[in-house]
């Protein structure tokens, strides 16, 4: 689950990371009283306005603006809150930013240049451990300082057993080139962000930039959070940061109906039950020069019901040319799956405008063949692997 950059600030601040404060707003009045609220706080006067959306390089699409006077974070508010914004990062037509986020400017203009850095926490895959990448080259895109000059790149790995030890939070605040007060401050912000990467079972933190104001203070001004799904039965706090308004909107349909699916770009559809089936049928559409329009496992009860469910959701992507329906009949028997599908495709109409190839393996595969072909339903019954990518090619070309 991704968090927006204000609720990743409040959860970083929960667990005593230090942050550019800020006050989210849905319509520019409440953006003026956050600015006003803000100055009360922290003093400040100048503010800088920043959308909110589910994806990042939002400053160079103009989501990231400066505010010197309560007018300006009226008119900045206004222009910013219902915009299409188009990042590097969003669909081609851009994402439609709902709410805005106050925050101090915490620049201070006028007064010494802040340094930017750059700091994420994430897993090493290669080595089973976290690791925390850092960079003095905060503030732009890393990926191409990842390419320009990857040796201003470090990492530090973190024995899960010991958690971040005190020397390495050191090295941390050594390599970024800092000393005295903001030498301090670094290495209380790295060990407490490790701290919260743990506490909050997140998958990714991503801060960028890290910031070491005029005054020598280390805070967060941008955040990137993505929490573990998995673990969020032990967060229940946390369910409502969901924002489905940035989700993909067939997605948040199937789930509600208890199908695990994953949208695609390609133009086969595919209806399986169990992950490791569904990863290798998407293969599978790709040998046959398909391309996999969706993950789709409908898990152990294929019945007619939620057959017809996984149809539908596959159909609500206008590009699907053919269906593969790829389920094993295991504890569910083939001839009670082969049913589900003629009821369902029955019970669809003229719904299905495009092939649907049928594979069922197992427990009673010859009875539900034999249906399939009885029913006369304009669906193509196959029992072996290579006979469905065969199929599959013809009905692509
Ligand atoms: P992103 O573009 O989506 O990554 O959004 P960021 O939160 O990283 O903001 C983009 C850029 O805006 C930052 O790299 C900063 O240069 C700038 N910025 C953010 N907050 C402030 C601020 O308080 N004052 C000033 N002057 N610039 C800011
Ligand atoms: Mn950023």
């Amino acid at each position: 689950m991704n968090l927006h950059e204000y609720q990743g600030k409040q959860l970083l601040n929960s667990f005593g990371v230090k942050i550019q404060r800020g006050i989210v707003a849905d319509n520019h009045k409440k953006a003026v009283d956050a600015a006003k609220q803000l100055t009360a706080e922290t003093g400040t006067g100048w503010w800088v306005i920043k959308a909110q959306i589910h994806a990042g390089g939002r400053g160079k699409g103009g989501g990231v603006k400066l505010a010197k006077s309560l007018a300006e974070v009226e008119t900045i508010s206004k222009d910013i809150i219902g915009m299409m914004l188009k990042t590097p990062q969003t669909p081609a037509e851009g994402k439609k930013v709902n709410q805005v986020l106050i925050a101090e400017d915490v620049y201070y203009p006028g007064e010494a240049e802040p340094e930017e850095y750059y700091m994420s926490v994430l897993l090493n895959r290669a080595t089973g451990r976290n690791m925390i990448m850092y960079s003095t080259e905060g503030g732009m895109d890393i990926e191409s300082v990842a390419e320009k000059t990857p040796h201003l790149i470090f990492t530090e790995e973190i024995d899960p057993a010991t958690g971040i030890l005190s020397f390495q939070a050191r090295k941390v605040a050594f390599n970024l080139g800092l000393s005295g007060k903001a030498f301090k401050e670094m290495t209380k912000f790295v060990t407490s962000l490790y701290g919260a990467y743990i506490g909050s079972d997140a998958s990714l933190f991503e801060i960028n930039p890290v910031l070491k104001t005029s005054d020598d203070k280390v805070l967060a001004v941008d955040s990137k959070v993505t929490l573990d799904n998995n673990a969020l039965f032990r967060h229940k706090n946390y369910i409502n940061l969901r924002d489905l308004r940035e989700e993909n909107p067939i997605e948040v349909e199937a789930n509600a109906v208890g199908l695990n699916y994953v949208d695609l770009d390609g133009n086969v559809g595919c209806m399986v039950n169990g992950a490791g089936l569904a990863m290798s049928t998407m293969d599978l559409i790709k040998q046959s020069g398909g391309e996999p329009a969706n993950f789709l496992d409908v898990g152990g009860t294929a019945d007619a019901e939620r057959v017809e469910a996984g149809f539908r959701i596959i159909l609500k992507d206008p590009n699907v040319k053919a269906i593969l329906v790829n389920i094993f009949g295991g504890i569910v028997r083939c001839d009670r799956v082969a049913q589900g599908i003629v009821d369902a495709y029955t019970n669809m109409g003229d719904a299905i405008k495009v092939p649907i190839i049928v594979r069922l393996q197992g427990t009673n595969a010859k009875e539900a063949k034999e249906l399939i072909e009885a029913s006369g339903l304009d669906v193509i019954s196959v029992v072996e692997f290579k006979e469905a990518a065969d199929k599959v090619q013809e009905v692509l070309s």
